[in-house]
């Protein structure tokens, strides 16, 4: 009986979605993690700390000679994402900020980078206060609207940065659409997708005509908050050969212990999305439907701008809800201070809840004028949530809710 109700209420969840890949988890617990690669014949992966591996003779190696150019663990940890990401190559890097500087070293002073306006903070500072000091012409589009991309294409361009849902206003972008009208325009154009809020479970951008996937592994992937890492996915062999070189030669590279972390957070990806998916949802209805909130953004509620695109491209939605809840910035404020459960903290896509407020702590590097162009008000306030009990996380917002605004209700 309670099997049958599960599975109805993972079906109605999931009603227009695309089809989970197959063998996900399959591949997600063995791909890369063969006992045989080991003389112990180990299930698990040991963690292989050695910075250097002997040659029997100079020049002759079993595939390993410095731990930044290759580490057996990282190995194991690039094979299970490729896999995941649908992939034939996967490259782990020290951070996600660490992958996107990787993958713009693959251009020269004077190339061209069209980048989607509402992006990672980190990704936008990186693009317009490094990248474009030595050189590289960085203009921004509104991806969400693929004639601004067009427009935006210009005869330097050589890298096209997609990330969707954005953060905070959870905005999304239609992959094919802005793959294929990039590769109209000039099939050398890379595509890259930051698929950070998705996960390899929820999203595929490769699939979708994408170049390269690439993740801040410190959020979903991982998915425990104790790692911070980098990945990207590939299947051209020109890129990947670039940026293998480009791993070893700038250095950017995680340790074995992240990787032996991220490899194993990786064995419950599916699982974990599920339930972040299922808790979002039960908690996006519940705000949404409380007279104490102005609006909720989250791409699984069919009152979402891009809800069919969303369905289209994903099979399924992570945990991250953005909402105005009504009144002033006092009322966000008192809100967050009042929450027990969810830790008032930045980050996302841990087990654990997290609630923060954009305009004062994530986006606050963004000048007021550009977060109002963007919607990011004083009342905007953004969830992570997390695995725990659908009941407490409801009534955890109930109390915090109650508190902004005592005299209703
Ligand atoms: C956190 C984040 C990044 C940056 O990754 P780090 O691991 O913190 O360097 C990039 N993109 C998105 C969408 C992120 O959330």
């Amino acid at each position: 009986m309670e099997q049958n109700h599960n599975q109805e209420e993972r079906s109605e969840l999931y009603a227009g979605f695309s089809t989970a890949f197959k063998s996900f988890a399959t591949e997600a617990i063995h791909v890369g993690q063969e006992p045989e690669q080991w003389k112990s014949m180990a299930v698990v992966p040991p963690i292989s700390l050695s910075t250097t591996f002997k040659q029997s003779a100079p020049g002759n190696h079993a595939g390993f000679e410095y731990s930044r150019s290759g580490n057996p663990t990282r190995n194991c940890l690039e094979k299970a994402v490729a896999a995941l990401d649908g992939a034939k190559y996967c490259l782990a890097l020290a951070s996600g900020l660490a992958a996107t500087v990787t993958i713009t070293h693959m251009l020269k002073a004077g190339d061209g980078i069209v980048c989607m306006d509402d992006v990672y903070g980190g990704t936008n500072r990186y693009f317009q206060k490094v990248a474009s000091t030595v050189g590289l012409d960085v203009s921004f589009a509104d991806c969400t609207k693929p004639e601004e991309l067009k427009a935006a294409l210009k005869a330097n361009t050589k890298l096209v940065w997609i990330e969707t849902p954005t953060n905070p206003m959870m905005k999304v972008v239609d992959i094919k659409a802005c793959s294929d009208l990039v590769h109209e325009h000039d099939k050398n154009i890379v595509v890259v997708v930051d698929n950070t809020f998705m996960s390899a479970y929820f999203q595929r951008p490769l699939a979708l005509g994408a170049d390269i996937c690439m993740y801040s592994a410190t959020k979903y992937m991982n998915g425990h908050s104790d790692v911070v890492m980098g990945l990207v996915s590939l299947n051209r062999d020109d890129l990947y050969e670039r940026l293998k070189f480009l791993q070893n030669a700038l250095g950017g590279v995680p340790s074995p212990f992240d990787c032996f972390l991220c490899n194993r957070g990786l064995k419950t990806l599916h699982l974990r999305m599920e339930r972040h998916f299922k808790n979002a949802m039960a908690a996006a209805k519940f705000l949404e439907a409380d007279p104490r909130v102005e609006r909720v953004i989250f791409p699984g509620l069919p009152s979402h701008p891009q809800h069919d695109v969303m369905k289209r491209q994903c099979t399924g939605c992570p945990g991250m809800i953005t909402f105005l809840i009504k009144g002033k910035l006092e009322h966000a404020t008192t809100f967050l201070s009042n929450l027990k459960m969810f830790a008032v903290a930045e980050s996302l896509g841990g087990y654990e809840s997290l609630a923060e407020h954009p305009a004062i702590m994530t986006h606050a590097s963004v000048p007021e004028k550009e977060r109002t162009a963007l919607g990011i008000s004083d009342t905007l306030v953004r969830l992570s949530v997390g695995l725990e009990d659908e009941a407490d996380i409801i009534e955890d917002l109930e109390q915090a809710l109650a508190a902004a605004h005592p005299k209703k209700k």
